[in-house]
């Protein structure tokens, strides 16, 4: 009997960490993404290690991505589209298409749906002033620039003294309609903040909170060291607005501290949002070829708890954050969850 084929569509680290671990079981692997790059956005993100590494996941990627161009059973094709798909005897037949319009297919006999998500689009949130006032930033700029400069203060070497980040932007709010925690926020607000510490000891560094959500393992310990040890300040309460001081140059953050009820003015040089994602883009289209259906909050159902990944679609699973927010770790240990249940869904299509 020859090999099973799997595509795997999206190349993120669910859909490498699901293509790793299939290939590992003998499957023939053909891993399709559709920018000319693999690794999805965890690939994007800087290292927050100063004397420590903080666990931030973001250097799992070049790893796995090594060890699946290397791997003889997997394919990778970047530049292609999903345009069709269809049933066939033996299994599907899915179709594709690269932007000069030349198409090609792949036989499977299942597919894994790793399409990921989509940043909050700081924009939708005008109070905030991002794109329209200087020194207003999303965390994922913030990610990007380090990654790209090498540190925080070539990032931004206007010697910043006073630092605000903005957490649940776009996320647990009534509008735009995103009610869902982003689940990564918290976290990497306080990496970033430590991050920064490290770099600039004197700055004043706030960090504007509804709440703290206490996902990962030794999130309160290591948030009570950054107020003991780092001198983090923790501000409970949303800004209302930003807005930019023509004369200081400075973004003023308008905010009303829960307890005293008294609206104030603060005084920054940088503002980062702490941005939540959406479904990804493509979701609506893909929900329609491969006829899946989606969540209360867009992103993909997966059908069974019991059976990891699976969907109402036989031999159609769903790997990562197109299935809901979660971070690096999580999106690896559900793809390594899916991945079983397409081996066992495989085993038992052979009889
Ligand atoms: C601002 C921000 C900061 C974060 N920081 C951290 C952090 O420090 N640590 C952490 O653990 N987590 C962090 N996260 C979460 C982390 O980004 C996710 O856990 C991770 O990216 C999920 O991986 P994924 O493969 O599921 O999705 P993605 O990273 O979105 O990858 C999906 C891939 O699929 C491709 N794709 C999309 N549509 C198609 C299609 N139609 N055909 C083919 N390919 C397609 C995309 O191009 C992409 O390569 C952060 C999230 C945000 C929003
Ligand atoms: S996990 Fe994050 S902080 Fe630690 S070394 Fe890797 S990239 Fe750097
Ligand atoms: S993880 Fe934190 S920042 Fe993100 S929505 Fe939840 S509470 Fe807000």
């Amino acid at each position: 009997m020859g090999k099973d084929n799997v595509v795997v569509l999206g190349g993120g680290i669910a859909g490498l960490t699901s293509a790793l671990e299939l290939a590992e079981s003998g499957s023939q692997v053909f891993l399709v993404e559709k920018e000319a790059e693999v690794g999805g956005y965890a690939g994007k993100y800087c290292c927050k290690a100063q004397e420590n590494c903080q666990k931030c996941g973001a250097c799992f990627v070049a790893q796995v991505i090594d060890d699946v161009i290397n791997h003889p059973n997997i394919s990778v094709f970047n530049g292609l589209n999903i345009d069709s798909f269809q049933s066939t005897e033996g299994g599907f037949k899915a179709n594709f298409v690269n932007d000069r319009g030349e198409k090609s297919g792949f036989d499977a006999n299942a597919v894994v749906v790793a399409t990921g998500f989509k940043p909050f689009d700081a924009e939708e949130r005008q109070e905030y002033g991002y794109k329209v006032y200087n020194g207003i930033y999303t965390a994922l700029d913030l990610d990007e620039m380090v990654r790209e400069k090498g540190s925080f203060v070539d990032a931004f070497s206007n010697n910043p003294e006073k630092i605000a980040f903005i957490q649940c932007v776009g996320s647990r709010s009534d509008y735009p309609k995103q009610d869902y925690c982003c689940r990564v926020g918290c976290m990497y607000a306080v990496r970033m903040a430590s991050m920064i510490r490290e770099e600039l000891p004197e700055a004043a560094i706030d960090i504007y909170y509804m709440d703290l959500q206490n996902f990962g393992k030794g999130f309160m310990e290591y948030k009570n060291d950054c107020i003991t040890d780092k001198n983090i300040n923790f501000i409970l309460g949303r800004p209302a607005k930003t807005y930019f001081h023509p004369v200081s140059k400075k973004v003023i953050l308008k905010h009303e501290s829960p307890a005293e009820g008294q609206p104030n003015e603060l005084e920054y040089d940088l503002v980062f949002l702490s941005i939540g994602s959406q479904p990804g883009e493509d979701t609506e289209n893909i929900a329609e070829i491969f006829n899946l259906e989606l969540n209360e909050d867009s992103f993909f159902e997966s059908a069974d708890s019991l059976n990891p990944g699976a969907t109402s679609q036989k031999g159609i699973f769903v790997a990562g954050a197109c299935t809901g927010p979660r971070d690096i770790a999580a999106s690896m240990q559900q793809a390594k969850a899916v991945s079983l249940s397409v081996i066992d869904y495989l085993k038992k299509q052979a009889g």
